[in-house]
Formats: structure tokens, sequence, C-alpha cells
């Protein structure tokens, strides 16, 4: 059964019940549903924990997609604890700090590619800054600019909305795909559009804030140069 990803229809729920489906031989269990974001798309996986019907819990370090069945999400659980059996009815807790303010950066991340209108090479989400990779033949970056820029658009307290097309709908609209390196998931016939106001529009199945209020004042903390077209822009919250 593939892991129903409850954080991609709402990236605010912190927990849910769930169903232990496997435990692999490594430790890592595999639920029916999952709050936690499996690493993918520059982001980390959450941490959590899972709460057991004898109020036990279980720390987890980490959610990946499983590398055999990607439809699966292994929740890795920090060394030294005891495994839940399948079957068994757990709640799924997301470390939700950590979270959120992944999601501020991330968002950020999108406006940051408006601000930088080149080609995303690359891009990777850390908790409290991160950085994306632009093809960009010439130089001449300046910091303060572009904070400037990020913070103004941060500052139109857009929302953040998602919708669903289809492959066939994406391919009429090819200039809708940003990221030269991170192509949006396909094979599901769908993929998901995320909107921040009328600023930006691009494929995402990563998690967001709801409105850019919530980012807050970014600083850029440092362009450099990667390679003769390339330069990495690194942001963070200030
Ligand atoms: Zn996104």
């Amino acid at each position: 059964m593939p892991t129903e990803l409850l954080f991609r229809d709402d990236a605010y729920l912190t927990e849910a019940s769930a169903t232990v489906e496997a435990v692999n031989e490594r430790g890592g269990i595999v639920l029916d549903r999952t709050v936690l974001y499996a690493t993918g798309g520059g982001q980390p996986g959450d941490a959590g924990s899972l709460r057991r019907a004898d109020g036990t819990t279980l720390a987890i370090g980490t959610a990946i997609y499983d590398p055999e069945d990607r439809s699966r999400v292994i929740h890795v659980p920090l060394e030294g604890q005891a495994s839940p059996q399948p079957g068994e009815a757990v709640t799924v807790l997301l470390d939700w700090e950590r979270r959120l303010k992944r999601m501020r950066i991330h968002t950020a991340l999108h406006l940051l590619s408006v601000v930088l209108s080149y080609p995303v090479t690359g891009g990777a989400i850390g908790d409290g800054d991160g950085r994306l990779d632009f093809d960009i033949p010439e130089g001449g970056l300046d910091k303060a600019e572009i904070a400037e820029a990020l913070n103004a658009l941060i500052a139109r307290n857009a929302n953040v909305t998602e919708s669903w097309i289809t492959d066939a709908e994406l391919d009429a609209n090819p200039g809708l795909v940003k990221t030269m390196s991170v192509k949006p998931p396909r094979g599901s016939g769908r993929v998901r559009l995320v909107a921040i106001g009328d600023i930006d529009l691009q494929p995402c199945g990563g998690t967001h804030v709801r409105n850019t209020a919530e980012i807050g004042l970014v600083a850029v903390t440092d362009i450099e140069k990667k390679g003769k077209q390339n330069r990495r822009v690194r942001i963070a919250l200030a």
C-alpha cells in the first residue's frame, strides 16, 4: 500500500493516527499515512515521533521514500528503541518548530527565483537557511539589492495556494518549469502547481506557508561562484 502523504494536502497538520504497515530489517517503519515530509526536492525529511497505544513514544530522526518502492515512506527511528509491530495503531507527530522554519525558507526560495529570473540548477533547504543555484552568465549580483527585492515581495502578504494539473497540461505550458535539475514528479498523471498570489506559479511537491507574511524578514547571506555559469545564492531567516 502506498503511504498517504497528508503533508501534501495540509502542511500545517502536526499529528495523525496511523497504522504500522511494516518494519524493515534496519528498523525503518512504514506507515499507511504520515504527516512527516519525506526527503526530496532539496528539503530534508521531517523529524518527529510515534506515540504508541501504551503512551510511550518512539523518536523518529527523519523520513525517506523507500528506495525499493518510492510510494512508501520509511520513518527512521533513532537508535536503541523498541520496534512497533506491523498492524499496530500509532499517532505520528511532527517536529513542527523545525518544519515551520523549512516551510518559511522553502516559500522564500520560490520568491528568490522571481527576483532572480534565471534558470535554477539546484537548491537546498535547511533549518532557517537555504540556497538556490542559478545559471547566470555574468556576475555583478548585489546581496543588499536582492534582499531588498525579496523582502518587498514577502511584504506583499500574498496567499500561497495549490492546485493540480495533468501531465498533458504541463507539457502544453513548459514555461511553468523553472528548475532544470529538479523536474516535477511525473508518472502519476498529475502535477501539483503552487501559486504565490500573482507573483509566482510553478510545479512543486514541497511544503509552503499559507501567506508570505509568515516568512518574515530574510537576509541574503552569501553569493558564491560555482563554476563559470553558476552562482549560488544563500538566504536565511533574519
Ligand atoms: Zn515549493
